[in-house]
């Protein structure tokens, strides 16, 4: 059975079942109700009439007595203490014989009279010869029968017309549970059968789970297809910018194949080119490899840093290996919660970049401003021309491809470097004027409570 087909047939079971029991309730408190009522009037007309029979002195009139206080559709019936009919008064024949075994836990019973309901109450009186005998006054419940008739098809008839509302609602609901699921079946047969990334159809409003169900697949689905499109720009820029290198070391295998054994010359230039190149896509393969890392799950581990020895620990060797001036302007400790160990890459990404593209001294900053703290790489080199400045963090994007290629660049180092800000929660911005210099700031939040992957 579907599953809209199932809440349907449950729910209106279930509500008719409810409802059922609930006017079998009725029903019968009613009833009880009814009976007792009509106890109550007999049991005092019974008083009544053991009062007027006090009055007598013979038991000559006790007909008559009696005949005045029976009940309409009812009997009056006296037995005496061996079980023997005294008197039997009673407006319908055979009334008065009617069998009333009173239970001494009982207040009355009900009998069948003529295929009519009777109710009987039984009492001891004294006679007005001064015997104790047994009075049993009997009346038909015929208004009672009515009332519990009526009553009866009125209940049939609320159950049947209760039904069609109740109908209508468990199909509705069926349908509303169903309808987002049938919704995203439809979407994911759709992705399975063409191999994209299908999202659900409609309008999703409402803030209840099956639209959350809804929005969440429909985001899942559209964070699976940028994954998938950067994952497959990132394949082809990285072939791309792999075959330039490999083309070079290729003419120039060809040309040493060719004229290597004639000419010095050309042996020494094309080893030079191969040995640079193969420098480079090495490099690159490294870069492509941090980044293929960094876009996997790798847990960034937050803890207490100072950043006043962890930038000396990145400019130290670079000062060695270059043999260049960088400043580094701090006003003692900077404690941040950070990842020390990606924050060092980071900022050697920048420092590099600053060492490739200026020639002048490097001057860096710690400042603390409240919540973070600043760290500032400033240059005096070529700069970045402001058109190229919002591509500057895009994978593989250089300036001038010449300027990188002679720097021996490739694209990937600020694309690294933004990756690790987002996961350190940190924020990069970038100042820079053409052949006056550039600015990156890094500005680290002191705090930092949740765990970030990237
Ligand atoms: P690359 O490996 O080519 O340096 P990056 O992603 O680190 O790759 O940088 C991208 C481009 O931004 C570089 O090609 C370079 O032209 C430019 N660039 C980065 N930093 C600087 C800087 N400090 N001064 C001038 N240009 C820069």
């Amino acid at each position: 059975m579907k599953l809209k087909k199932k809440i349907h047939v449950y729910s209106t079971l279930l509500m008719f079942v409810l409802l059922v029991l609930a006017n079998i309730l009725i029903y019968f408190f009613f009833g009880r109700m009814s009976y007792n009522t009509e106890y109550e009037q007999l049991l005092g007309r019974a008083k009544e009439l053991t009062a007027a029979l006090s009055q007598l002195e013979t038991e000559v009139d006790a007909d008559i007595v009696l005949r005045a206080f029976i009940p309409a559709n009812g009997a009056i019936s006296i037995i005496d203490s061996s079980n023997k009919p005294l008197l039997n008064v009673q407006s319908l024949a055979g009334l008065g014989k009617v069998e009333g075994k009173i239970k001494s836990s009982d207040p009355y019973t009900i009998n069948r009279y003529d295929g009519r309901e009777a109710l009987t109450i039984s009492m001891p009186i004294i006679w007005p010869t001064g015997e104790v005998v047994t009075m049993k006054m009997t009346q038909l419940l015929t208004d009672v029968e009515e009332n519990m008739r009526a009553l009866k098809y009125v209940l049939i008839g609320v159950t049947i017309f209760a039904m069609i509302p109740i109908t209508l609602s468990s199909m509705t609901l069926g349908r509303l549970v169903t309808q987002p699921i049938e919704k995203l079946i439809i979407a994911m047969n759709r992705s399975r059968q063409s191999g994209t990334y299908e999202k659900m159809t409609g309008v999703v409003n409402g803030n209840d789970e099956l639209a959350q169900m809804e929005r969440t697949f429909n985001e899942m689905m559209e964070q699976l297809e940028q994954n998938y499109m950067k994952q497959e720009q990132f394949v082809s820029n990285a072939s791309h910018e792999l075959k330039t290198p490999l083309t070079v070391i290729e003419s120039y295998s060809r040309l040493l194949a060719r004229r290597g054994f004639e000419n010095r010359d050309v042996v020494d230039e094309a080893l030079n080119a191969i040995i640079s190149e193969t420098g480079r896509m090495k490099e690159m393969i490294t870069q492509m490899l941090d980044l293929a890392k960094s876009s996997g799950s790798e847990v960034f581990e937050f803890k207490e840093v100072d950043l006043t020895p962890l930038l000396e620990a990145v400019v130290k060797p670079l000062r060695q290996a270059y043999d260049r001036e960088i400043i580094i302007e701090a006003d003692g400790p900077a404690i941040v919660e950070t990842d020390g160990k990606f924050l060092k890459q980071l900022l050697f990404i920048l420092l590099d970049n600053a060492r490739k593209y200026s020639d002048r001294e490097i001057f860096t900053s710690i400042k603390d401003e409240h919540d973070e703290v600043e760290i500032t790489v400033k240059d005096y080199g070529k700069g970045i021309p402001q058109s190229d400045l919002p591509h500057i963090f895009d994978r593989f994007y250089r300036v001038e491809s010449d300027r990188s290629r002679k720097t021996g660049g490739t694209g990937l180092g600020l694309s690294i470097a933004k990756e690790i800000a987002d996961g350190l929660g940190a924020t990069l911005t970038i100042e820079s004027v053409v052949d006056m210099g550039t600015v990156i700031r890094v500005i680290i939040p002191k705090k930092r409570t949740v765990l970030s992957e990237f």
